[in-house]
């Protein structure tokens, strides 16, 4: 997403203009900049927020690939500790995330593009209305952010399955278009997610590399309130950028967001959530180099390890949802 740039006409691109475009890649250069993007207009964005965390980031988890599980087969007579088998959602060494429920939502979706008349469609975000949904971006090669995204998020839900969560996609090329993001949301509030995460591909300048993390402001308008989930979101951000930046090598974005972390109050996706949930835009797309790596599915499998250490690093060290019962609290936590 691109969110300096507001551009009514992104939404109007068929796959017809894709093969255009690539006949007019220095147009292109100038052009794309303009009709890509999933943020919209850039209200609400809180760089400051997020540069107060980074002070505070704590050490991120230890290691960017965690043992992978051994095989499909997992050893059956080893000798572990005995437990009570009566409780099967319960986490172990092996299943650390057993018991914990995890919502992906690979951003766009791949027929967007097809259905220009009900992606514009405005839905309530609470503090504003905004398109249902948006074509996302592409590289110059044409490799769009919806197929990104859903490839990442089958690879992070390969990883989270193995590790015994139980994992909820949004969209899976299943729908015609959409789902908006309200719905996206509201998937994660109705599965009583522990954690969310959307997963994007960023439209931003050519000139401009790397990753960030988008986290949530406080957002407390109109049917959004999204004030019991800042802390623990913020938490999670943090981690999730270390282990991506561990797992990837891919620097912090040097055009966006402060240290790869940003706080924006515009997101429906955060806005309506009601569970610890975060935006990564994994790489700017519009950039030769991370469109060169977020090509090759050997980076997105690493892009795919950094997301799922993030979830791991954050549930397994008091991340879970407990919102539910949550009060709000009168003192700090
Ligand atoms: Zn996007």
């Amino acid at each position: 997403m691109n969110r300096r740039t507001t551009t009514p006409n992104r939404l109007t691109r068929t796959r017809a203009s894709r093969t255009v475009r690539s006949a007019a890649a220095v147009l292109g250069t100038v052009l794309l900049g303009a009709l890509t993007g999933c943020g919209g207009s850039g209200a609400g964005s809180s760089t400051a927020a997020a540069a107060d965390l980074v002070s505070t980031a704590p050490a991120g988890p230890a290691t960017s690939a965690p043992p992978a599980p051994s095989s499909s087969a997992p050893g059956s007579a080893s000798a572990s500790p005995s437990a009570p088998s009566s409780a099967p959602a319960s986490p172990s060494a092996a299943e650390p995330l057993a018991g914990r429920t995890i919502v992906l939502d690979p951003g766009h979706n791949p027929t967007n593009v097809d259905h220009p008349t009900e992606i514009n469609r405005q839905v309530d975000v609470g503090n504003a209305h905004k398109e249902c949904d948006t074509t996302g971006t592409e590289t110059d090669a044409g490799y769009t952010e919806a197929d990104y995204t859903l490839d990442v998020s089958h690879r992070v839900r390969d990883l989270l399955q193995a590790l015994g969560a139980k994992v909820i996609l949004t969209q899976d090329g299943d729908r015609p278009y959409g789902p908006c993001v309200d719905e996206r949301a509201a998937i994660g509030n109705q599965a009583h997610a522990d954690a969310a995460i959307s997963i994007h591909g960023d439209g931003g300048p050519a000139s401009g590399s790397g990753f960030h993390v988008i986290m949530p402001a406080k957002v407390v308008a109109g049917k959004a309130d999204n004030s019991a989930i800042v802390d623990p979101s913020h938490r999670f951000g943090l981690l999730l950028r270390s282990a991506f930046h561990d797992a990837t090598g891919e620097p912090y974005a040097d055009y966006v967001a402060e240290q790869g972390l940003d706080t924006r109050s515009d997101l429906g996706g955060l806005n309506l959530s009601t569970v610890p949930k975060v935006f990564i835009e994994c790489g700017n797309m519009r950039n030769a180099g991370d469109a060169q790596r977020m090509t090759d599915p050997q980076w997105r499998q690493r892009a795919a390890q950094g997301i799922a250490n993030g979830f791991t690093a954050f549930l397994t060290s008091g991340g879970t949802n407990n919102l539910d019962s949550a009060v709000p609290s009168s003192g700090s936590s």
